[in-house]
């Protein structure tokens, strides 16, 4: 396995094709790490422990792009959104189970995906907003899927994986943040313009001030503080 350590976490360092050639026939959890992520495991030991146990971990913003670009990686980011759907596409016909967003957006997302892929079994919609996740638990694990997609946002999809993952070690989860908004057509993705440039995050933000306060500073000081390790790495040796 490929994998760098950036600021004490591993990630996988694959491209695109190979890390979805790696997760086809993987089981267990997928993190689709970005710098604020790393951010919040640094002050909460739990979340570190997830991610450090996470049997794939790639990297989903252009933070961690640049941060192991500065540690000697060429690597290219890879979006949780695009990773997700190639999987599908992927593993066509196997049971896939939907969980996250707010109410009738996951299915709107269903019915988009299916048009793109014909073969595509959900066996599982389910909303992000209950309270009895008990019930929820024991539909996932009465209909076995083989992959679960977990939209409820971070921290809380990589916490529901991790508490899942041990009792269905036949499946693959893979926590996609906010992408049944975009499938859904309810959220549209940045123009390919701000992709191609990293610059995903400037464009949700100019649509979504409110995540200014999520994105500053944790991006630039998590750059800052990429540097200054390497720095010091460098002075010591
Ligand atoms: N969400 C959810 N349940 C919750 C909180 C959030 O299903 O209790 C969903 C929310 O509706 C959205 C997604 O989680 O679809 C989070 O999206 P966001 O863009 O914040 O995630 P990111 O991609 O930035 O991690």
């Amino acid at each position: 396995m490929k994998r760098a350590n950036l600021l004490g976490f591993d990630i996988d360092t694959y491209c695109f094709d190979d890390a979805v050639l790696f997760a086809k026939s993987l089981t267990g959890q997928v993190v689709t790490i970005n710098p604020e992520m790393i951010d919040y495991a640094s002050k909460n030991p739990k979340f570190k422990e997830i991610i450090s146990q996470a049997e794939l971990v790639i990297p989903d913003g252009i933070g961690i792009q640049i941060g192991l670009c500065i540690k000697g990686y060429k690597v290219r980011r890879i979006p949780g959104i695009e990773f997700a759907k190639r999987i599908l596409k992927e593993t066509s016909g196997s049971p896939v189970a939907f969980v996250g967003a707010k109410p009738n957006i996951a299915e709107k997302a269903v019915i988009n995906l299916s048009k793109e892929i014909p073969k595509l079994n959900p066996v599982i919609v389910q909303d992000g907003y209950f309270s009895d996740t008990e019930t929820i638990y024991q539909s996932l694990l009465s209909k076995r899927p083989r992959i679960v997609l977990v939209a409820l946002g971070s921290p809380k999809q990589e916490e529901f994986i991790y508490n899942l993952k041990k009792d269905m070690p036949y499946a693959l989860f893979i926590g996609i943040g906010g992408s049944f908004d975009v499938w859904s057509g309810e959220v549209k993705r940045a123009p390919e313009f701000f992709q191609k440039l990293g610059l995903e995050w400037l464009y949700r933000t100019i649509k979504e001030p409110k995540r200014l306060k999520r994105i500053f500073p944790v991006l630039p000081l998590f750059v800052l503080k990429v540097l200054k390790s390497e720095f010091n790495h460098a002075v010591r040796n």
